[in-house]
């Protein structure tokens, strides 16, 4: 592969309370690249990424860069490059969105880069968080990860309760960050075929493990054949 791998995931075991979901997965992404993960619920996808940034105990190499951060702190794999946009979007609801990114940014050049990225943030900066609509909410989400000028931007169920033209918009940017920024991005999605009209490549995971894995076209075929059901799709 010709660009050079921002994260490698090599025999990857996690779980809760000492019971595994995650059955020794491996998976990379290079700069620049979008990679999705798909699988059914259950199929191990949140706890994948809980576990390449540091929130839940794992067994096996995840690689940053050339660096193995696998038992670091979760402080310290951030600031080795892994930005986590979870499931709840964890923002401060009582601070503005320009607050809110300003925690984030590592200088004021990345500030005004990602407002530039999301004008319509630029437009609601003074607002609370907690009073925008979810589409803005996962906007001001992304682009904290993004203020953190980060190698791997990895987003979880992104599209959760937002409108289909939302969720598109977002997806193109995230393309666009991506081929200019170098930013590799691993973006963990229900809507498969929505995922995979951006994606590079992508991941199946089933039962904790990698059952498919592959361009995203030759993916998106692969997938056809399987229940569409099955995936939860759009
Ligand atoms: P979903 O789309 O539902 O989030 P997923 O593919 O992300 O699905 P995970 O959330 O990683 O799947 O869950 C994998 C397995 O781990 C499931 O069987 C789930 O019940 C279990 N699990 C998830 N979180 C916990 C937890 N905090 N404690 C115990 N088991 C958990």
């Amino acid at each position: 592969v010709a660009e050079p791998t921002v994260l490698a995931v090599e025999g990857l075991h996690a779980g809760y309370d000492g019971l595994d979901v995650v059955h020794g997965i491996d998976l990379r992404v290079g700069a620049g690249e979008v990679v999705a993960l798909l699988g059914a619920n259950g199929a191990g996808k949140t706890t994948t990424l809980l576990a390449i940034s540091g929130l839940v105990s794992a067994r096996g190499v995840v690689r940053v860069g050339d660096t193995d951060v696998k038992g670091w702190a979760t402080e310290k794999i951030a600031r080795a490059g892994v930005a986590h946009v979870p499931e709840n979007r964890e923002l401060f609801g009582e601070l503005t969105v320009a607050e809110n990114l300003r925690l984030a940014a590592r200088s004021r050049e990345e500030l005004a880069r990602v407002l530039a990225i999301f004008p319509a943030l630029a437009a609601i900066s003074g607002r609370r968080a907690s009073v925008l609509s979810g589409g803005e909410q996962q906007m001001l989400a992304i682009a904290r990860g993004l203020a953190m000028a980060p190698r791997l931007l990895m987003i979880d169920e992104m599209s959760l309760g937002l409108a289909p033209l939302i969720v598109e918009q977002l997806l193109a940017t995230l393309r666009e960050v991506a081929l200019a920024s170098g930013c590799g991005v691993l973006l963990v999605e229900q809507h498969v075929h929505r995922a995979l009209d951006v994606a590079d490549r992508a991941y199946l995971l089933a039962d904790g493990r990698v059952t498919a894995q592959g361009p995203a076209a030759a993916m998106r075929d692969e997938i056809g054949e399987l229940t569409a059901g099955y995936l939860g799709d759009d």
